[in-house]
């Protein structure tokens, strides 16, 4: 049992303990607490050694739901700790640091997206994962990098679609069910009376600064060093990336893929490579750029979980009436993807168990 005289104030003063009593600590004030910790697939090793899940944020979020604990810690960002809270709603849900926010979630604010359902009011709003809880809350549908071009598809033909946040995503989901596409901000510049082509996604022009700053230079270098092997990227990235990929994929795509081939070059964060690099050590996994890093992810460390969890801070709050909103349209992406319910193959079986699975969302 932690006392109270051995809880120090600040996480800087946990900076300054051994790693392992820190971890002794994490594994003492869980079992005190009935908490599961979840870390996510870009967070900084010493939090996934003490993880009891790794994953994707909505993979994460499913398996809190799933067990009996009375506290989920989500080491992860802001948008991810919402998700298990609608999820969860019952369970106390933690976060080491508060700061750990993703700035293409935050690119599209609730009221903004009201303002651009004011001027189409018959679009339909598709959500990506990676997103507040509020703009949730304001969305017919999410949906994951994995399942965007389903759910686009899922829309009447001539159906007007708004999508958020991601602009790369949006305009691979247009490709890949043809419609034609147009900038969000060009349209609210616009304003009112404005004839739209049937059919056209509206798409937010936010990204995540991780693939976005992948460039074609890099990708270049990458293939005259290892000319056979494939090349995966995320569909966060820019179109003109994705025209020379062989696959593009999400982040739980690209373990289904890296297992099939001997060398693979990927475009997606550091931390998933990182991994994949242990999980096929036989096998050439090759970054498609070592500056892929989300630097908001690893703003959380140990010393910051163990805190968390001695001082049962910090707690996600939510609205109860945005998180049935917000639930309501995960629900209906779940719906239409036949949730996860579906029988796993083995291989998709061990894929799941180190965090890899074929579920594939955001930061996913
Ligand atoms: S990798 Fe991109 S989408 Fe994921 S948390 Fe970081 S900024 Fe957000």
């Amino acid at each position: 049992m932690i006392k109270a005289a051995d809880v120090f104030a600040t996480p800087l003063d946990y900076a300054r303990l051994p790693h392992d009593e820190l971890v002794a600590r994490i594994r003492e004030r869980k079992q005190e607490l009935n908490a599961v910790i979840l870390g996510h697939n870009y967070q900084r090793l010493e939090i996934q050694s003490v993880s009891d899940y790794l994953g994707d944020s909505l993979g994460l979020s499913q398996e809190a739901a799933a067990t009996d604990a009375d506290v989920i810690v989500f080491c992860g960002v802001h948008f991810m700790a919402e998700t298990a809270k609608i999820l969860s709603p019952d369970k106390t849900v933690l976060m080491p640091d508060l700061r750990a926010g993703c700035p293409m979630a935050d690119f599209v604010t609730a009221q903004s997206l009201r303002r651009l359902k004011q001027l189409q009011p018959n679009a339909a709003v598709v959500t990506y994962v990676n997103s507040t809880a509020a703009v949730k809350a304001e969305s017919d549908i999410c949906c994951t990098s994995a399942n965007a071009v389903k759910i686009v598809d899922s829309f009447p033909r001539d159906r007007t679609i708004i999508f958020v946040p991601d602009k790369n995503l949006a305009d691979y989901a247009a490709k890949k069910t043809g419609r034609p596409i147009r900038s969000a901000s060009e349209f609210l510049r616009e304003g009112a009376d404005q004839t739209v082509e049937a059919g056209t996604i509206i798409a937010w022009d936010g990204y995540c600064y991780v693939h976005d700053d992948l460039v074609l230079t890099e990708l270049s270098e990458a293939k005259q060093k290892y000319p056979h092997a494939k090349v995966i990227i995320h569909p966060e990235a820019r179109a003109d990336l994705l025209a020379q990929a062989d696959y593009v994929a999400s982040t739980s795509g690209m373990a289904d893929i890296a297992a099939q081939h001997d060398a693979v070059i990927i475009g997606t964060e550091r931390g998933l490579i990182d991994r994949l690099q242990a999980r096929f050590p036989e096998k050439t996994i090759v970054p498609l750029s070592r500056a892929a890093i989300c630097g908001n992810m690893k703003v959380n460390t140990i010393a910051k979980l163990a805190w968390c969890l001695d001082h049962k801070q910090h707690e996600l709050i939510m609205p109860e009436e945005i998180r049935v909103r917000a639930e309501r349209a995960l629900r209906r992406m779940l719906d239409l993807s036949e949730g996860w319910g579906e029988k796993r193959t083995p291989e998709e079986e061990r894929l799941e168990q180190t965090g890899m699975g074929a579920r594939g969302c955001g930061c996913n």
